[in-house]
């Protein structure tokens, strides 16, 4: 029997809940407890940021982790800072986010065929988790990876998010090896299972303030996101049929 989408929420809130990396959780409560001054008014959320999004999405989006300022403060992937700013009006141009700003939890977004989580759950000093972090939080996207029952298309953003989705494949027998699975902007590869994946420069300020990241070179992204959603319109083949 398919896992029914309510499954999502109960593991968001297990994930709240967790533990497991003691630098981040010192780290994003110290961040909620100190505030930068522009948002001294703000209660923030500080704990490990729940995936958001649409539970019967054939998309993932595949971030690297929490802002400290941003989801960190928010509670909401990608809501609340410059990544988010950037991300959130090209979902909307492409279809997938019912408004093109971000702001908080109850801004009213809504997001249709599109999922979206991280590698990491909690904000990491200097956006850097440490590899043993990023094994943490693995079992997270394998539950999560499951769940998502409809899901066609992963779209990988930066090379640590990719190397995360390589590690997936590797840890659930989907590839038996990572050779020959590069990172760099707007690849394509079709995994044995025939989950489709797509590399994009991460939306972080750094890349799009210098122009190595534009609007029309992300858009195109999740333009073929979708297109790839539709062409594949078949199920996943179950470990072991690979
Ligand atoms: S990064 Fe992931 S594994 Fe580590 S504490 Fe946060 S949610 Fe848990």
């Amino acid at each position: 029997m398919l896992p029914s989408p309510s499954a999502l929420d109960e593991l968001n809130a297990r994930i709240v809940d967790c533990n497991r990396c003691t630098r981040l959780r010192e780290h994003c409560a110290q961040v909620a407890a100190v505030r930068r001054r522009m948002w001294a008014d703000w209660e923030y959320w500080g704990r490990p940021v729940p995936s958001f999004g649409d539970p019967l999405a054939r998309i993932l989006i595949l971030g690297l982790a929490p802002g400290a300022h941003g989801s960190n403060r928010t509670g909401r992937p990608f809501t609340g800072d410059g990544s988010g700013d950037f991300l959130f009006p090209i979902l909307h141009r492409a279809g997938f986010a019912s408004q093109p700003r971000a702001a908080s939890r109850e801004d009213g977004m809504r997001l249709s065929d599109l999922w979206i989580t991280s590698v990491a759950r909690c904000a990491p000093p200097g956006n850097k988790p440490s590899p043993e972090e990023l094994r943490n939080c693995a079992p997270w996207l394998d539950e999560e990876m499951r769940l998502l029952q409809n899901l066609r298309v992963v779209v990988c953003l930066g090379r640590i998010a990719f190397d995360g989705l390589l590690a997936w494949a590797v840890r659930t027998g989907t590839l038996s090896s990572r050779s020959g699975y590069g990172f760099g902007h707007g690849l394509e590869y079709n995994l044995p299972n025939g989950l489709q994946v797509l590399t994009s420069y991460h939306p972080s300020l750094q890349n799009t303030n210098t122009g190595k990241l534009t609007a029309s070179m992300f858009l195109k992204v999740f333009r073929r996101a979708r297109q790839l959603a539709d062409r594949g319109n078949h199920t996943l083949k179950p470990r072991g049929e690979n």
